[in-house]
Order: structure tokens, then C-alpha cells, then sequence
């Protein structure tokens, strides 16, 4: 039997071959190693596809948080709420920044940040909200864009993993104050090594990233801040720039994987298959089942499918607020029922474009067997 794995990276260079290692050699001709006209050009077209006026090159998805956060007047001693259950990055920036990460509970179907829960974490420390699409499911915006209007805080979008998702039919990243992207290689659009990007309508927080990500030098060689080396390498762009224009197709094909698996499992009564808010358009980043009963044994689970060749994965098996390096913010065991409750019962299943119809139903019937037994 073949063997499935959770992402496949290879074939999509191997269907794109010719004209990635043309793209590669031109940077490589050209001599311009570090941003210019290669990352320029990306830039231009990721801000077109947002529909934003600006878009900001940098070294990861998490630069361009703390970079974000930065540019939006984040300081040591401000507070940053954003979700538990996320990539440790999320909450990893707001500290980065000197901020403390203000947590809030996730709703149980969405696994994004609850709204409901927002306000009353908000205090005259709180300068800004992380919302994480997770899983390629756009958070619930208008909500905290209310409260935003309303607290005069900023939102900074973390859409690591939802580029090409839509809130209400607007593009990810063009909601909030500033929107996050990663094209760490595993990601829906992923580079051949770290990239990040900032996008933004607000020119300030424009201006303040370019100058962050290069030594907080303005124009002249005078740094007026203290910023970092975070810039996105020509080659990155240039190799990003050629897969960018096949996106919209792969995250086509990932949506009818992600609806082939949930037509199957839909029958299954153990299993919960993630909820789609009808007004939106996933990324479908990750294809995330939710185990309803308690009495079966994710991690045997796990071994079953492994035994049978198929990868799984558990995004994420730590709330954030439980993980060692936060200790110093005094959370405990209990202070998130649901993030804590997900922890224990998602399961991420294969998904990648060129993942053929038989092998889901492959999958589906792996499960199926592991349930009767
Ligand atoms: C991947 C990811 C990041 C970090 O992106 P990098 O490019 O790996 O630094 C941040 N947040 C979320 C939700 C992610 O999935």
C-alpha cells in the first residue's frame, strides 16, 4: 500500500520544474540577492490579491507578527489578546514584543477566538487583538471589529494559515488593521524556506514595517529605531512569485478534498468534521476532525492509521497557555475548558492538492475500521 502522508512538497516543484529553476537562475544572475525587484514585483501582486494597498516582504509569518505588533505601537507592558489554541508563534510574538498575551476561549466549533469572551479580557493595557484564522477558517471579524471601533484597539489578523480564505467574500488580511502571512513550506502557498509578508491599508503601519524589518533605517542610512534583519530573499520571491499564480487552483482542489472527506465522515457518528461558516471561504490549510467520544483513544487511533501508512497530525496538542515558556504569566490548568477540550480531541487527517479521491476514501475507511473494532 501506498504511503499517505499529511503533505506532499515535491510534486508541486516537479509540475513546475522548468520554470521555478528559470526563475532561480534570474535571481541568481542578477545579483540581487535581498529584496529588489523580485520582491517588489511579489509584493505587488500578493497586495493586488488582498486587495490592500500595501504589502511588505519579511523573513517568516512570525516577523511579520512581531513586526506587525511593532508597527501598531505595541510596547513592553501592553497586553495582546489573542486565542490558546494556536502555533505557539501566535502568543510567541506578543512576548517577543515585551507584551503579555491575554488568552480567551476558543468556540467549540470553530476553534476560533470567541467574540463573546472578548470584551470583558479587555483593560487599559490592551492595545491590540490577534485573531488566528485556524485551519483556514476565517475568525468571526465583524465582532471584533466592533469592539476594536469601540476599545480604539488594533487588530493584527494572523493568517499563517489562510491565504486565499475569505470573511463575507474579503480576502484575509484586508479586515484587520494588518494581516500576517507565512510561506513556511508546508503552508497553502509555501517557498523553498522561510517568507513572511505584511499587508496593510494604513500607510503608518506600512512605513514602520519597511523601516523594522531593515535596522530601523529610514531612507538614509540612519536608523531611528531599533529593528531587526527580516527581509525576504529574492530567491524566495522569485521561486513564490511563479506558484503564487497556481493558489487558486490548489486551494480548489484542497476545498474538494477537505468536502470529500466531510461528505464521508458525515456518517460517522464519532467523528465531527469541521464546521464551515456559510459565508465564508476556507483556505482548507488543514483538514481537522474533531473525536466526539470520549471512549475512543486518539492515540490509538494515531497508531492504527500509522500501521496502515497514513500520516496524521495534532494541531495542537499543547493550549498555549499550558505550554513551559508562559509559565511566567500565571495561567493554570482549566483557565480554557475549550482549548483544552480540542487539545485532547482533534485529529488532523492528510491534505494536499494532488491527493487523489481514492485515497480520502482510503482514509475515510481506515477510520471506519478502527471504530467497529
Ligand atoms: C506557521 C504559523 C505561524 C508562523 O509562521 P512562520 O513562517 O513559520 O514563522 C504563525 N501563526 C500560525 C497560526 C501559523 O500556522
Amino acid at each position: 500500500m501506498m504511503r499517505i502522508p499529511m503533505t506532499e512538497l515535491t510534486s508541486q516543484y516537479t509540475s513546475l520544474k522548468e520554470e521555478i529553476n528559470n526563475a532561480i537562475h534570474r535571481v541568481i544572475e542578477s545579483g540581487r540577492f535581498i529584496l529588489g525587484p523580485e520582491v517588489e514585483g511579489f509584493e505587488r501582486e500578493i497586495a493586488t490579491y488582498c486587495g490592500v494597498k500595501y504589502a511588505i516582504g519579511v523573513a517568516s509569518g512570525t516577523d511579520a507578527l512581531i513586526i506587525s505588533l511593532m508597527a501598531c505601537g505595541v510596547k513592553p507592558g501592553d497586553e495582546v489578546i489573542t486565542t490558546p489554541f494556536t502555533f505557539i508563534a501566535t502568543a510567541g510574538a506578543i512576548a517577543h514584543c515585551g507584551a503579555i498575551p491575554v488568552f480567551v476561549d476558543i468556540d467549540r466549533r470553530t476553534y476560533n477566538i470567541d467574540p463573546n469572551q472578548i470584551e470583558s479580557k479587555i483593560s487599559n493595557k490592551t492595545r491590540a487583538i490577534i485573531p488566528v484564522h485556524l485551519f483556514g477558517q476565517p475568525a468571526d471579524m465583524d465582532a471584533i471589529l466592533k469592539l476594536s471601533a469601540k476599545h480604539k484597539i488594533k487588530i493584527v489578523e494572523d493568517c499563517a494559515q489562510a491565504l486565499s480564505a475569505k470573511y463575507k467574500g474579503k480576502e484575509v488580511g484586508s479586515i484587520g488593521d494588518v494581516g500576517c502571512f507565512s510561506f513556511y513550506p508546508s503552508k497553502n502557498l509555501g517557498a523553498f524556506g522561510d517568507g513572511g509578508m505584511i499587508v496593510t491599508n494604513d500607510s503608518q503601519i506600512a512605513e514602520m514595517s519597511m523601516i523594522l524589518r531593515q535596522h530601523g533605517v529610514k531612507s538614509t542610512h540612519e536608523s531611528v529605531m531599533l529593528g531587526f534583519n527580516s527581509r525576504l530573499d529574492a530567491i524566495q520571491a522569485a521561486i513564490l512569485r511563479v506558484k503564487f499564480k497556481h493558489l487558486d487552483n490548489w486551494t480548489n482542489l484542497r476545498r474538494q478534498i477537505a468536502s470529500l472527506y466531510s461528505q464521508l465522515l458525515t456518517e460517522v457518528e464519532e467523528i465531527e468534521p469541521p464546521y464551515v461558516e456559510k459565508n465564508n471561504t476556507i483556505s482548507a490549510s488543514y483538514y481537522t476532525i474533531r473525536l466526539r467520544n470520549q471512549l475512543i483513544d486518539r492515540d490509538s487511533l494515531r497508531q492504527y492509521l500509522a500501521l496502515k501508512n497514513v500520516a496524521t497530525a495534532v494541531h495542537y496538542p499543547i493550549s498555549l497557555h499550558l505550554h513551559q515558556v508562559f509559565k511566567t504569566f500565571g495561567y493554570k490548568q482549566g483557565d480554557f475548558l475549550e482549548s483544552e477540550l480540542a487539545q485532547e480531541q482533534v485529529l488532523s487527517l492528510p491534505l494536499y492538492p494532488e491527493m487523489r479521491n481514492d485515497q480520502v476514501i482510503e482514509v475515510v475507511d481506515i477510520i471506519k475500521e478502527f471504530l467497529r473494532r
